[in-house]
């Protein structure tokens, strides 16, 4: 038979249940080894280029730059699907086939897996901590768009299904110190997860393995670490740090107000992920067998502060401003940071482009935005 065994308790299968040292990280785990099954790994034929590839989320950022890739790479059956108009999508890729519809109705993920091989769910209502923070409700509400999702999925007979999670997903108690220890895959139970948008990932997550383990059908999940690059929010509220710092440095070079707000006191620590690796890691999980329903870091291990990811927009712009710091506004955990062990360990790889250099591609992305905002040109913000 064309395919081997393995050892899968329904969360986890082989690497996920160590923690490093070699053993058993929480007793969580300990209560899934006991449900372990066996299920057999098929091995799937190559996917052929004419073989549909579904993308919800896909006038997002992260969606939008996927479509892009795999047109790129030559598959001609690419279907993008958000519940924003077409105009507002970041990007439109030629040859993508593009369809405004509303992936959190039941109804309209069977339309939109219909056919499908592969079904990548990057739908979600999120945004930054000023967001995540204030709209919780909308945040647990995307629970829908991933249990129909992928209900819709199963029942097409697709191949392979992927989900984005976040590292939202972890314990925040782990996180309450600016010089964290880097998080690694078994952090996430005890859980303890971001009110509201962490807990919803956690729970989909949980739906993506059981569907693996109750019904045989290929999930991938990884947990992304903030996510930057050009093609993305950088205005109107959903924006993340990196965009939002961009931003201002740009209307006070523009303006001539050399003053610039920092949410929280600057001492928040964050890794920062090139829009580029996270596509590359997408692509690279979902076809590799041995992280079927197993939750895995795709984040930068480059920790900086917020004071210091700020110098180096500073930098890239020739500019200094006069830092001023909002205590009430939200900032999020303390510190996180993505220990990529395990993604070294199964993958050889890790998003590896330094901060420095993508923040320079990002900062002049704004920047064309901003100018052509400003001269009355319609952009995406
Ligand atoms: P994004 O907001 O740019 O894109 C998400 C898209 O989903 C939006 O265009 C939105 O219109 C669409 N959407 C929301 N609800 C929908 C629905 N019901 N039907 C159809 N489309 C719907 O966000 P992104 O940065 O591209 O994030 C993509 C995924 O990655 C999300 O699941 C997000 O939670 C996850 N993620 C992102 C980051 C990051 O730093 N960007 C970090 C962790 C996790």
């Amino acid at each position: 038979m064309n395919g081997r065994w393995i050892s899968s308790p329904c969360l986890h299968f082989s690497f996920p249940l160590r923690d490093g040292s070699g053993s058993f990280a929480t007793n969580f785990n300990e209560i899934q080894m006991s449900m372990e099954t066996k299920r057999l790994v098929e091995k799937d034929a190559d996917l052929k280029s004419d073989d549909l590839i579904v993308i919800t989320g896909a006038g997002g950022f992260i969606g939008g730059n996927l479509a892009k890739h795999f047109a790129s790479k030559g598959f001609t059956r690419v279907r993008a699907v958000d519940k924003k108009p077409l105009y507002e999508w970041y990007l439109r890729v030629p040859g993508v086939e593009s369809i405004c519809l509303d992936v959190s109705q039941e109804d309209n993920c069977h339309r939109v897996c219909e056919g499908a091989v592969e079904v990548y769910n990057l739908a979600a209502d999120m945004g930054g901590m000023g967001f995540i923070e204030r709209f919780r409700v909308e945040c647990l509400r995307s629970i829908l768009i991933n249990t129909h999702m992928v209900e819709a999925a199963y029942k097409a007979g697709a191949r392979r299904y992927f989900f984005s999670s976040s590292a939202c997903a972890y314990n925040t108690k782990l996180q309450e110190d600016p010089h964290v220890r880097a998080l690694k895959e078994s952090d996430a139970y005890p859980a303890m997860a971001e009110r509201g948008y962490g807990w919803e990932k956690l729970v989909s997550e949980m739906f993506c393995q059981e569907y693996w383990h109750e019904r045989g059908m290929k999930t991938f999940i990884a947990r992304f670490h903030n996510v930057y690059g050009p093609n993305g929010t950088w205005d109107g509220g959903r924006e993340k740090a990196p965009a939002a710092l961009c931003r201002k440095v740009i209307e006070a070079i523009d303006t001539g107000n050399k003053n610039i707000t920092i949410w929280g006191d600057g001492h928040q620590t964050r890794s920062f992920m090139y829009i580029g690796d996270c596509i590359r890691g997408i692509d690279q999980i979902t076809h590799c067998d041995e992280l079927i329903a197993t939750p895995i870091n795709l984040g930068s291990s480059e920790l900086v502060s917020i004071n210091d990811l700020l110098s180096l927009v500073e930098e890239i712009a020739g500019v200094k401003l006069k830092r001023h710091y909002d205590l009430n506004a939200p900032r999020g955990v303390a510190g996180r940071n993505s220990d990529n062990t395990f993604i070294q360990e199964v993958l050889g790889w890790e998003p590896n482009t330094p901060l420095k250099n993508g923040l320079a591609v990002t900062y002049k992305w704004i920047e064309e935005q901003y100018q052509n905002r400003k001269k009355g040109r319609r952009v995406v913000e």
